[in-house]
């Protein structure tokens, strides 16, 4: 282990519901059997940078008392993620509501439980002053974005992938030395519809790197004073897309902590988040470094 990863944010149990296209408004229609599997923006991206390998990652975030909680423990712990400061609160887990299309689109709906409650214990300010990496999310409060944002010791990177998307306030945005967005999120915190590279310059006047993910195009990659970077994306068929973003963070942020550039990072997270789209499920469907080695032979 070369490096401390270290994730503050949610963890969700997902309903996930295979349809043959989403619901309008008003509407009822039949799906598939309900699946209730592991995740949530922050577990999922610490379980990809568990198994990504190459940094030791630890999971800070709030679960309830519940069954949820006890189903989520165990994924994290199979990837071997430490979970020994994880908080307790007396609210239900994190729960997602998703339905699934036949092309791999998902639609969304989070009770955020348990996730809202999360208030960093001194043992988990601890824990996160010594990361390499600090990746953040925003499925829990921007308050803890902050706290995490000051707990990181100088040199330690903070990294925040502003999901789902909401404007970020100044100070918030000061704290940041990484910001990985999809396409739509950096259009919001562009306040523009642009191309890529045009979104990623707007951006780079707020944070000195950007990463925007461009879903089977790859990504781009942004940093001050340096041309942008395109990763191109990795040709798979695509059966369920939840959980790629997060995938790619994860991946990321452990290929930063073990000291790699950010575009062999980027490269690295996309070859993995590319064959977690093969796969149903979020944390379930995130491949070890074994599989990404194997699949880009
Ligand atoms: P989000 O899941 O947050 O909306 P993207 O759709 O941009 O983000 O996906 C994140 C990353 O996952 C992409 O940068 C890419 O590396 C990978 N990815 C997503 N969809 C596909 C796909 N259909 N084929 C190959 N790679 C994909």
């Amino acid at each position: 282990m070369t490096g401390q990863v270290v994730v503050v944010g949610s963890a969700n149990v997902d309903l996930v519901v295979d349809v043959p296209r989403h619901p309008g408004g008003g509407e009822t229609i039949l799906g598939g059997d309900l699946r209730r599997t592991p995740g949530g923006k922050g577990a999922n991206s610490a379980v990809a940078a568990a198994r990504a390998g190459g940094a030791e990652t630890t999971f800070v975030g709030a679960l309830g008392r519940d069954e949820s909680a006890e189903l989520l423990l165990a994924s994290l712990e199979r990837a071997g993620v430490r979970t020994d400061l994880v908080s307790r609160v007396d609210a239900p887990t994190g729960t997602a509501l998703i339905t699934v299309s036949p092309d791999g689109e998902n639609a969304i709906v989070v009770a955020p439980g348990a996730n809202a409650r999360l208030e960093l214990t001194a043992a988990q300010v601890e824990r996160i002053a010594h990361a390499d990496v600090v990746l953040a999310q925003l499925e829990i409060p921007l308050d803890m974005v902050r706290a995490a944002a000051a707990a990181r010791r100088p040199g330690a990177r903070m990294v925040l992938n502003a999901a789902p998307s909401q404007d970020l306030p100044g100070d918030v945005w000061d704290a940041l030395d990484l910001l990985i967005v999809n396409e739509y999120e950096a259009a919001d915190l562009a306040h523009t519809q642009a191309a890529p590279e045009e979104l990623a310059a707007a951006l780079l006047e707020r944070v000195p790197a950007v990463v925007i993910t461009l879903g089977a195009e790859g990504s781009l990659v942004a940093q001050r004073d340096r041309e942008p970077v395109r990763v191109p994306g990795v040709k798979v068929d695509a059966v369920d897309t939840t959980g790629a973003g997060d995938t790619f963070c994860g991946v990321l942020a452990a290929g930063l902590a073990r000291g790699l550039d950010l575009a062999g990072a980027a490269r690295l997270a996309g070859a993995a988040a590319a064959l977690a789209v093969t796969r149903p499920g979020a944390q379930d469907a995130v491949p070890t470094a074994a599989e990404v080695e194997e699949s880009a032979k």
